[in-house]
């Protein structure tokens, strides 16, 4: 047995693309095949046929129609699955035997083109990996706007939070990123990434080195910025090369290879990022509620995700960051002028990814009248740039290419009424080609010769109804009812038979067919042709709209930034090199946006790297320590990105890199909070800050028992301050107000307290930060504040007085104080913090030989109730849990009497 031939090639080409799903068309649909269709048919919802193809069984086959082909790609590849288009690539009436096909085109969810499937204020990535032990070539691109980056890591550890900033759709790898103990899982299950493996010869140097020459037209890596022989270079052209293979075009608008260097930018780990909410918040993974919402008023996507990404790569350098501020300070100073700009901003399109239409020559008329509404508004730009005396706004100016060129010649060709198909003619402006306008006559004209022509026949024939139609099968005909049927004159030819009606035409009425139908057919195929010629004329200049459009984004972006901190008071931050955080009034830019107006409480942030690198902050549950630590670093990263600071006055050394901790019971709803991610977190820290950086330790050591958890914290907190080790600027919150110890215990140590006001069993909390350690809790009042039953705690508070007679908390803090005056640290007890590899130096004395003489002889039968109590997370409990664990207590405890 046989298949047939067109099955024959189907095979041959799935045959080629295994790995994806193959579109063949045929005809006006694209076809599905065997796997494929069964599989598709599913995911799709499409119904499941059969094709005879020459063997005994049919083929299984589903399909779609082709004008309808892109929401089904998208589909398919928002689900991961790759899928080649297999297109006609000659007339099929032209075409002898089978017509030609070929695959014009790979769609892959890292290389999505389409406009309607893109979120506009995020790049879509494809990220491509190389791995080899310690040295990691990583590059990514997106093709929907020509962006296109290297960068190498060190080492493996570094890569997770590469791909979580970047968060690309897909990512291609060598093979030995497999076996990397990469957690690929991670990958593909929780962050859905398409991830496949290329053969190692895709990553041959010689190769790679090849592809991107060639693309880039350039002579050396040198002068692409890229080193001969390093991963880097295998990482960019594998990367290059796949883009090449899955779209089948020259990529044109990919004109520049970007290195990233690390070492331009503020270091946020993924942690950092999400616990400070930038660009989303924790728990919704929402916009709303995070720092991107409150900055982002941005006119154009472009801008969008220039101010995203900005946010996620705060500045380092001093100038850099004064040269946004400069620009913001010019723009705040005439708002006019600003919202004139910002109101122009507003009819530019997203140019980056209409460019990338244009180089697929996608790009229909209706793109092309964005692109000249983009235009139209670039000079009106310039001239209001030329009000504004800053640095970066002259610089952004001065690359404002105004394309008037393109535009006015889309102006002059493109039809403003246009369709978006380019087959069905009315693209071309009237006078701006003969031959279009002459063939437009024959076509206007041809209506009259046919009205002529009806009118001659009804004379000749003398029937009144006669009518003349036409249809796409039968062309133009005369159509004639049955009661006027003997009428017909001999020379009229029947063309078709209906129920009460017949239809004729005549040898004249079939020239004229020809003549207008030809026009017709002339008319578009010209209309076509012009078009593309247009289109041409514009991919020759893309390179110029895109400098543009990086320029405008970044107007947009710092328009953006000038009406926010307008619109909520900021101020204009000092920059320093001196290490000194002094912030006057700072507020939390998004918790005051929150809150009703006007009732968020301002406070002061004091760090240096001298006598003020570490605060200890105490105060209730809910008091606002966690608000106040992450608004001082959130003011830092503003300020590093160059924006104005909610604050009255905000003096800001420069940090390299942002940590952040936020203990166990804040992030419960997480869910993946445990002990051993605290200390990991922890660990982290240790190892990589510096003296430069900005640590935020919020409630560590909650995770475990109030004895661990206390002494890894009191040692965390020497380790930080101690400027041997590391000398880092910390915000450290803690339930713990034994901590408070350390100050004046250790240089560099302050203590700080939220205020609260206690108005007989009552607590009012009045948000403001003062010096000072807090002398109590105030659990129970916050307990009573979330509504736990009054018989709860009393009991509690009988508890509390016991324990407290039994100096169980003097003992405690005893312990604690073991640390005093020892500049090391000393958290040698925890297997957790070992196993995680937190620094632990060989303490002389063990605190968890201490601890165990807390437990002595007169709680000696009480131990393990005791120990159950003290591990209680009373704010994690519910009311009904607490009772029942109380009433569990107080049985043991009777039952040893
Ligand atoms: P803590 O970390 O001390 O438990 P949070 O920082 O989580 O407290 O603050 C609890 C709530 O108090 C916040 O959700 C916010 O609504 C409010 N809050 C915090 N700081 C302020 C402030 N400075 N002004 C007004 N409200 C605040
Ligand atoms: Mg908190």
């Amino acid at each position: 047995m046989q298949v047939t031939p067109m099955m024959q090639k189907y095979l041959e080409t799935k045959e080629q693309y295994k790995d994806c799903v193959l579109f063949y068309r045929l005809g006006d649909f694209y076809e599905l095949f065997f796997d494929d269709a069964v599989n598709c048919s599913r995911i799709l919802g499409l119904t499941l046929t059969g094709k005879n193809c020459g063997l005994p069984e049919r083929a299984p086959m589903c399909g779609v129609p082709f004008h309808a082909v892109d929401s089904y790609i998208d589909k398919l590849v928002k689900n991961g699955m790759k899928v080649a288009i297999c297109e006609q690539v000659e007339d099929p009436k032209l075409a002898k035997g089978l017509v030609k096909r070929e695959v014009i085109r790979i769609a892959t969810p890292g290389t999505v083109i389409s406009m309607q499937s893109l979120d506009e204020s995020r790049n879509n990535f494809l990220m491509c990996i190389v791995y080899m032990a310690n040295d990691i070539g990583v590059s990514y691109a997106d093709v929907s706007t020509g962006d296109f980056f290297v960068t190498h890591l060190a080492d493996i550890s570094l890569l997770k939070d590469e791909i979580l900033k970047t968060s690309p759709s897909e990512i291609i790898c060598n093979e030995s990123f497999f076996v990397s103990g990469f957690d690929i899982d991670f990958l593909k299950d929780d962050l859905k990434i398409a991830i496949s493996s290329l053969p190692d010869s895709s990553f041959d140097d010689e190769y790679c080195r090849d592809v991107l020459l060639s693309h880039f037209r350039a002579d050396s890596l040198d002068s692409l910025g890229l080193k001969e022989n390093s991963v880097d270079v295998s990482a960019a052209g594998a990367c290059l090369k796949y883009l090449l293979d899955t779209q089948k075009i020259s990529l044109d608008h990919i004109t520049a290879i970007k290195p990233i260097r690390v070492s331009d930018f503020m270091i946020l780990d993924h942690t950092a990022r999400r616990n400070l909410e930038l660009t989303e918040t924790m728990l919704e993974k929402e916009k709303r509620g995070s720092l991107f919402w409150v900055l982002d008023k941005t006119k154009t996507a472009m801008g969008a995700r220039k101010l995203r990404s900005s946010i996620e790569e705060p500045l380092i350098d001093k100038d850099a960051i004064n040269h946004r501020l400069d620009a913001i300070e010019a723009l705040n100073a005439d708002e006019m002028m600003t919202g004139e700009i910002r109101g122009l901003l507003n009819s530019v399109y997203d140019l980056e990814r209409l460019i990338t239409k244009i180089s697929y020559k996608s790009a229909n008329p209706k793109d092309l009248l964005a692109l000249k509404t983009s235009l139209e508004v670039l000079p009106d730009v310039k001239r209001d740039l030329e009000n504004f005396n800053s640095d970066l706004l002259k610089e952004i100016h001065d690359n404002i290419d105004e394309m008037q060129d393109a535009a006015g010649l889309i102006d002059k060709s493109i039809d403003p009424s246009a369709p978006v198909l380019i087959h069905e003619g009315g693209i071309i402006k009237e006078g701006y080609n003969d031959d279009v306008d002459h063939l437009r006559k024959a076509k206007t004209e041809g209506k009259k010769w046919l009205a002529d022509l009806l009118d001659e026949e009804k004379k000749r024939s003398g029937i009144k109804g006669l009518k003349l139609k036409y249809n796409k099968v039968f062309g133009y005909y005369l159509e004639v009812t049955n009661s006027y049927r003997e009428l017909v004159p001999e020379d009229w030819t029947r063309k078709q038979t209906l129920v009460n009606a017949e239809r004729y035409t005549t040898p004249k009425l079939k020239e004229l067919e020809e003549t207008i139908l030809g026009s017709v057919d002339r008319l578009y195929t010209l209309e076509a042709d012009i078009y593309n010629e247009i289109l041409d004329v514009i991919y020759s200049n893309i390179s110029r709209i895109q400098k543009t459009a990086g320029f405008i984004a970044y107007l947009d972006m710092l328009a953006s930034l000038s009406v926010v901190s307008v619109r909520n008071g900021y101020a204009r931050p000092k920059i320093n090199n001196a290490g000194v955080i002094n912030i006057k009034n700072g507020r939390h830019p998004v918790v005051e946006k929150m809150i009703d107006n006007g009732q968020f409480v301002a406070n002061d942030t004091f760090l240096d790297n001298k006598d003020s690198r570490v605060s200890i902050i105490t105060g209730p549950n809910m008091a606002g320590k966690s608000t106040y630590m992450r608004q001082t670093a959130i003011i830092v990263i503003m300020a590093q990105i160059g924006s104005f600071v909610p604050a009255e006055s905000a003096d800001i050394g420069i940090v390299d890199r942002i940590f952040t901790r936020v203990g166990a019971s804040d992030d419960l709803a997480g869910g993946k909070s445990t002990f051993m991610v605290e200390m990991s977190e922890v660990a982290n820290i240790l190892n990589n800050a510096t003296r430069n950086s900005l640590v935020i330790l919020d409630e560590i050591g909650r995770g475990t028992s109030t004895f661990d958890g206390l002494s890894i914290a009191w040692a965390v907190v020497e380790y930080i301050a101690d400027k041997r080790y590391i000398g880092a600027k910390t915000l450290f919150a803690t339930h713990y107000h034994e901590l408070t110890e350390l100050e004046g215990k250790i240089p560099g140590v302050h203590n700080y307290c939220i205020a609260v006001k206690e108005q007989g069993e009552d607590i009012i909390f009045l948000r403001k930060i003062v010096k000072g350690g807090a002398d109590k809790s105030y659990g129970i009042q916050v307990a009573r504040l979330a509504g736990i039953p009054d018989n709860v705690l009393n009991r509690a508070r009988e508890l509390v007085n016991e324990l407290s007679d039994n100096d169980l908390l003097e003992k405690a803090k005893e312990i604690a104080s073991l640390g005093k005056g020892r500049a090391h640290p000393g958290a040698g007890l925890v297997s957790a913090s070992e196993q995680t590899g937190i620094k632990a130096s060989h303490a002389e004395a063990d605190i968890a030989n201490r601890q165990i003489s807390l437990f002595d002889k007169q709680f000696a039968d009480y131990d393990d109730i005791i120990s159950e109590l003290l591990n209680l997370d009373l704010n994690t409990m519910t009311p009904m849990s607490a009772l029942n664990k109380l009433f569990e207590l107080q049985k043991s405890a009777k039952d040893k009497i």
